[in-house]
């Protein structure tokens, strides 16, 4: 029997095209000897859309993104999940092809769980500590795991008292230091800052987007990136090296340039991989992952591991790096989508 699989894409944030093209590339891959494809588009406002016109087979990201008349209402009901074209067709597994907020941060996969639906990937707790840099990184002190220092202000601390933040930004970190939106990803908001006018102007940039910011000290490192894929029993695959042409990776190096070189398998010394799968697991569990997170580590100067965060939902096209770490590791595309959609069958039936 062929899996009625859902694929939850679109959404109401920044990555929403990197998602249209995740979507088109996932449907092509699939096997449709195995699966039985139902497209759910969330557009950029937040509406989400089905129905027969999604079903045709999309060649373009534009053909994805369908035209406002298919809109139906975001009625949180499990009839949005049953398929149009078949009596009473419930989807056998959600894939949330989501980044971001509303995404990849527990909200949809609270909604899923609701609906007692299986679903790819991290559950909500995973995806929400995920999400908050700030909740994250406590989590990985927790657990021991190697990081930079950091502080975090909520907007009304900062607004009262900017000078004190400042001061203890400089005692605490010095420069250069990063100002982050603690609820983000794709480098949005983020900037990197030598002194204190780049500082105040980065703390208002950040917190237009969220009313929470992260500073962390700044290091002169390599970014290495493994892929985590398993649920009680994760495994890591090969590490991969990110390396931007700019001063950092920011959200123009991610999606736009095509400047960013993927360097895999990463050349990194064999005890220095073995630190970071070991670390990669460690963060895996501290946070309560399953199916798939990539981790992301800074190699320091000095040899030093540290983590810099995981990514619940990574970028999922086939020149994204988690498929490409799993290509490297002998995993292909449409493997790789087979194994999330098994392991989200295997959670799902481990907890009823
Ligand atoms: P996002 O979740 O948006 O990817 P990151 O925390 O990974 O946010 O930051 C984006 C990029 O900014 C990193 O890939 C790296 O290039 C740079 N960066 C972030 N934090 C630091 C830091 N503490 N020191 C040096 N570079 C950093
Ligand atoms: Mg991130
Ligand atoms: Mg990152």
């Amino acid at each position: 029997m062929k899996t009625k699989l859902g694929l939850l894409y679109g959404g109401k944030s920044a990555e929403h095209q990197v998602s249209l093209q995740t979507a088109l590339a996932v449907m092509k891959a699939l096997d449709l000897e195995k699966f039985e494809i139902h497209p759910i588009y969330i557009n950029v406002e937040g509406r989400w859309i089905k129905g027969p016109q999604l079903m045709e087979p999309a060649e373009t990201v534009k053909e994805l993104a369908y035209s406002a008349d298919s809109q139906v209402p975001a009625a949180l009901s499990p009839a949005l999940f049953q398929s149009e074209n078949q009596e009473n067709a419930e989807l056998d597994v959600i894939f949330p092809l989501l980044h971001g907020p509303n995404g990849e941060d527990g909200t949809v996969q609270g909604l899923l769980e609701i609906l007692n639906l299986p679903y790819v990937g991290n559950g909500v707790l995973a995806s929400a500590a995920g999400m908050d840099k700030v909740v994250m990184k406590n989590i990985f002190a927790q657990a021991g795991l190697g990081q930079v220092n950091y502080v975090s202000f909520i907007k009304s601390e900062w607004t009262g008292a900017k000078e004190e933040a400042y001061e203890q930004v400089e005692k605490e970190l010095g420069y250069p230091c990063f100002v982050k939106p603690a609820n983000l990803g794709s480098s949005v908001g983020i900037s990197k800052c030598r002194n204190r006018a780049e500082l105040d102007t980065a703390f208002s940039e950040a917190f237009q987007f969220d009313r929470k910011v992260i500073i962390e000290e700044g290091v002169t490192a390599r970014e290495i990136e493994i892929a985590v894929l398993g649920n009680d029993a994760p495994e890591c695959s090969v590490a991969g090296e990110i390396v931007p042409k700019k001063d950092f990776y920011d959200y123009k190096a991610k999606y736009e340039d095509g400047e960013t070189a993927l360097i895999i398998p990463a050349e990194i010394p064999e005890d220095v991989y073995a630190v970071m799968k070991d670390m990669a697991i460690r963060a895996f569990k501290s946070l309560d992952c399953s199916g798939l997170v990539r981790a992301d580590f800074f190699l320091t100067q000095d040899g030093k591991v540290l983590i810099n965060e995981v990514n619940t939902m990574p970028g999922f096209t086939p020149f994204s790096m988690f498929p490409l770490l799993w290509k490297h590791t002998g995993v292909e595309y449409p493997q790789l989508i087979e194994r999330l959609v098994d392991l989200a069958k295997e959670r799902h039936a481990e907890k009823q």
